[in-house]
Order: structure tokens, then sequence, then C-alpha cells
């Protein structure tokens, strides 16, 4: 087990410890496991109501993540996955109840309700007034009677919130109950777990997921869900959740509801934004009012990956609750939940004159006689992108070796785009040359985006330089060009481990190759062949640029991608060309 942690039985201790040190507004009560307001005291005296919540840690930020001005007044803090003590509730209450009471929001588990159950019934035989809310918003399960009915998960954060501003706002036990109930019963929650997580005592993961299953339906333990399912797209997941979740809330459309898009622990932000996205559309898209959405990590279950989502049914009073200030670290208090129904898209400034017009100089490649450039030129991009597609996963392979995994799926995506986009490319090979490069630039992305595109760029330029059918002489040029431009915006040279170490020996050969005579497709074979030898040369070589520089003489042994690439595409280019020759 890879853990952060010191003694495993001094997790939750140690944990809150790390709160209350960094968050002086919080305070732990001497001796317990128990996050509590840190002005307790004077909160004691204003009259209002105090809210406490806890159960098992491992959710964190649930609960002491949300002890503050506005929301709970204090956490009670189990072990992880395991209920706090009845007595930890009881002292916990006493300490915090003013004559007003305590309201306990529960979670529905067997060892909560009757901890917090049995505190609570101490409690007032001691004459305190105190009021249990028990949240089961987990709608994945049909348990009926009998049962230990549904569990509570991520969106009784939702009813931490509500019950929080009402208390804040200075209600009665028995209204700030009362809304608290309805926040309750108006919530529904869904989850879907992608991996495990593992307790810290326990060493080991709960349960096993196959690298290509998840969990529908899972609870914040990693009990068992609904149903194992394959990975399947985002969206679809989203979709599943979302409308097993309205539909056990018989929302009807017009209906005005917020939304909590919850990680579970172990999913990248990116993933959760990629959930909200559909998720927000989807019920706009059904005609629901999302009034409120919030995405982040609210109930956790450790390192678990995946997410959950709350959908809360909400009238004005439930959003005036929801918009209320709050002083808890966890509840996010600068961003207000608002929500648009389509991302606001400024437009961008487009290139003056736009792209060069197609066709510059069909006239001039008419008159050369032979095939037009335009039609070798098409034969050659097609075969170009082909290939790079099909090297995708040996560049991949070589990328992850030495970089960072990327260059040939860049490469394979710039090749699609080219397919896309060549239609409208125009006549003459600079033209050509000109838009390939525009395409790239957008398409290509890393490193080799803005290189390839330099590269082209530069090309055009000689092509459109030489004027009219451009010679072997031209493309030699062209080439060499091209591979100075790669270096003067790289900052690398020959040696240094990079495509330029497949650029510019290719270049050199199809030169000298020409002065000496030879015909164009016995200089593009020296080049080709060339560009083969500086390739392998790399494998020799230190990097000095690029991210494979950051491992050094590890990369040794290894041919650089980028220059692999090069060779790659210079053989298409050179066995279509030549076909027939
Ligand atoms: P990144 O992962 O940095 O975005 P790519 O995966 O797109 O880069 O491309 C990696 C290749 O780019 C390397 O194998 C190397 O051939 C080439 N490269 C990296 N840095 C440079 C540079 N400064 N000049 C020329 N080529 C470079
Ligand atoms: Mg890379």
């Amino acid at each position: 087990m890879k853990k952060l942690v010191n003694d495993v039985s001094g997790v939750v201790p140690d944990m809150l410890e790390g709160l209350a040190l960094t968050h002086p507004e919080i305070a732990l009560l001497d001796g317990q496991t128990v996050a509590v307001r840190a002005d307790v005291a004077d909160f004691r005296r204003s009259g209002r109501v105090a809210v406490v919540s806890g159960g098992g840690s491992g959710h964190e930020p649930a609960h002491a993540g949300y002890v503050g001005r506005g929301m709970l007044t204090a956490a009670v803090c189990g072990d992880v996955f395991t209920s706090p003590s009845t007595d930890a509730v009881l002292e916990t209450i006493r300490t915090v109840a003013g004559p007003t009471g305590v309201l306990l929001i529960v979670k529905n588990y067997t060892g909560d309700r009757l901890n917090f159950g049995l505190a609570a019934e101490l409690a007032r035989a001691e004459g305190i007034p105190v009021e249990v809310v028990v949240v089961a918003d987990d709608v994945a399960l049909d348990t009926g009677e009998g049962t230990a009915g549904r569990r509570g998960i991520a969106g009784t954060v939702f009813v931490h919130k509500v019950a929080g501003a009402a208390a804040e706002a200075g209600l009665p036990l028995a209204e700030v109950r009362r809304e608290a109930e309805a926040a309750a019963a108006a919530v529904g929650s869904m989850g879907v777990g992608l991996s495990a997580c593992t307790v810290p005592a326990a060493g080991r993961p709960g349960f096993e997921l196959g690298p290509d299953e998840v969990e529908l339906g899972l609870g914040i333990h990693g009990e068992a869900g609904v149903r194992r399912t394959a990975v399947a797209p985002a969206d679809v997941v989203v979709d599943t959740l979302l409308d097993r979740i309205t539909a056990d809330l018989a929302l009807a459309p017009g209906e005005r509801v917020t939304l909590l898009v919850n990680n579970l622990g172990g999913t990248p932000l990116m993933e959760l934004q990629i959930v909200a996205r559909r998720a927000v559309r989807r019920l706009t898209e059904q005609g629901f009012r999302l009034e409120r959405a919030w995405t982040g990590s609210f109930l956790t279950a450790l390192e678990m990956a995946g997410c959950s989502l709350s959908v809360l049914r909400v009238d004005d009073r439930l959003l005036e609750r929801l918009d209320a200030p709050v002083s808890a670290p966890a509840w996010p208090a600068a961003h207000l939940g608002r929500v648009r129904p389509e991302p606001l898209r400024v437009p961008g400034t487009p290139a003056p004159g736009g792209v060069p017009a197609a066709g510059s100089r069909p006239a001039a490649a008419a008159a050369a006689g032979g095939p037009p450039p335009r039609r070798v030129l098409e034969r050659v991009v097609e075969e170009v992108c082909a290939a790079l597609v099909a090297a995708e996963p040996e560049l991949t392979m070589m990328d992850q070796a030495v970089g960072d995994g990327d260059l040939g799926i860049s490469l394979a995506r710039g090749a699609e785009a080219v397919r896309r986009e060549f239609p409208g490319y125009g006549e003459d090979p600079a033209a050509v040359l000109r838009a390939l490069s525009a395409t790239l630039r957008r398409a290509l992305g890393g490193t080799s985006g803005p290189l390839y595109a330099v590269l082209l760029l530069r090309a055009a330029a000689v092509l459109e330089e030489a004027g009219g059918v451009p010679a072997a002489r031209d493309w030699a040029r062209a080439l060499a060009e091209g591979a100075r431009a790669v270096s003067e915006l790289g900052r690398a040279e020959v040696g240094d481990r990079t495509m330029l170490d497949a650029l510019v020996p290719a270049a050199d050969a199809m030169r000298q190759a020409l002065d000496g005579g030879a015909e164009p497709c016995g200089a593009l074979s020296a080049a080709v062949e060339a560009a083969r030898k500086g390739t392998a040369a790399t494998a020799a070589m230190t990097p000095r640029r690029g991210r494979s520089s950051y491992l050094g003489e590890r990369a040794v042994g290894r041919v650089d991608p980028g220059a692999e690439a090069v060779a790659i595409w210079l053989e298409v280019v050179s066995r279509t060309v030549c076909e027939g020759n």
C-alpha cells in the first residue's frame, strides 16, 4: 500500500490536526476526533440552532470541511468508513448545544443511525432539544421494507447547506429540521465507480474491478451497486445516472433543480468537467430549469475513481439557502453555482485576408505538360497521411520511451485533419504547402505542430519564389529551407537528437545528388537513405532539446521518434512520386 500516512491507526486524528492547523476557524474537540467551530462558545450564546453531522472518515472534505458559519457547527469523525461512537456524538451535542437545541444530519447507514440516534435520545434525556434528519439519497438500489434502505451519499451536502443556512437565519429547531427534511426528500444521487479504494488499515483494495469495468450505482464505501458494466463514453454514463435520478424524483419538465457533480476521490477534474458538460446539457434538454451547479470533491471515497451526480428539486426558499454565504472551507464560496445553458463563445479574430485563394497558378501547371502537380501532390499527401495513421502505435511506443507518448497520436490527428481539409487546399504546390501548414498548426499540437507548420510555411515560400511548376531543385531547396526554419524556431541543431537529424541530412543529400547530375528520383532516394541513417544515428545521441532532454543519458540506445516520423513520410513521398520509375 502506497499512502502518505504515518501510523494507520492515526490517520483520522492526523488528518483533523492538519485541517485545524490550516483553518484557524476550526477547532478540535479535546480527546475526540471531532471538528467544531472555533467560536463555539460565542455560538452557543447566539441562540442559533446547532447543526451537527458526521460519520465514517475517508469522505473528505466531508464532513469536517463543512464546519463553519452557515453550515455545520460540528462534524463527528469516525474511523475510516466507520461510524463514530455514541459517546463521541453525545459529547459533541453537549459541546455545541445552546438553548435552541441541535439538529443531527445522518446518512442512512445502520451504524450512523444507531450511534447518532442513541446519542440524540441520551441528550434529550439530559434536557437538550435534539432532532435527527436522515438522508437516503442514493437512488441506485430499489430497497423496500425490511432492508437497510437507501444509502446516504453526496446529496447529503445539499442538506448540510440548507440546514446550516436555515439555522444561521435564526430559525427554531423544528423549522430547521423541516427545511432539512424537505431538502433530503427532494434530492436524488447516483454514482459510478471506476476503481476501488484502499482503507489504510486494511492495506488492500476493498474490491476488484476489471480494467474495462465500471460499477454503476456503487456506494461511497465501495459497496456493490446496481450492476457492473463495460466502460462507456462519459455522456452515456451520465445519461444513465441522470435518467435514473430524475425518474426517481418524478421530476417534470419545467421544474427547477440544482446539480452536484461530485468526485469520488480519484477522478481528474478534467473528467468531472466532461461529466458536468453532459449533465447540464441533459437536464436542460429534458426541460428542467437548472438553477445552480457545482463540480468538485464534496463527498469522496478515499482515492476511488468515479463520480456521483446529485439533483435537488428547488424552490425559491431552497435556492436562497443554497446561495446564503458560508465560511466552511469545503463549500465553494467564490463560486455561486451559476450555470448557463450553453457555454459563452466569443468570436475569435480571423487572419486578415483569410486563407490564400485556391488555384493561384493552374495555367502554369498545364503549360508545363505532364501530370498536373496537384494530382501528384494529392496522391503523395494521401499516402503520407495513411502512413502516419498506420505508424501511430509504433511512434506512440517510441515517444513513450523517451518523451510523453503523444507523438503518434498527434501525427495521426494531423493526418486526419489534412485528409478532411485537403479538398479545399487550392491548386499549386505552394498553396497546398501553405494550407497544409495552416491545418497542421491547428490540428497537430505538441512540439511537432509548430515545427511542421513552420517547415511547410518556409517551404511554401521557397516554391512561391521559384514560381511556375517547381523542379526537383526547388523541392530540394524547399526541404533545406524548411529544415532551417525548424532549427531557428526550435533552436536545435543537427546532433541534438531531434527531427532535424533526419531532415538536414536528407536535404543535404538531395541537393548533392542533384548537383552530381542525379535524376529527381535518384535524388529523392538519396534523401530517404540519408534520413534513415540520420535517424538511426540519433540512438547514440544524448538529447539536448525537447522532452527527451529531461531523460539525458537514459534516452541513449533509442531512436528519436520525431526523426523516425520524418524518415517515414519522406520514404512515402519518394515511393509515391517515383512509382513506376
Ligand atoms: P511534445 O511531446 O514535447 O509535445 P512531440 O511528441 O510533438 O513533442 O514531438 C516530439 C519530437 O519533437 C521529438 O522526438 C523531436 O524529434 C522533436 N523535437 C522536440 N524538440 C525539438 C526542437 N527543439 N527542435 C526540433 N525538434 C524537436
Ligand atoms: Mg511527445
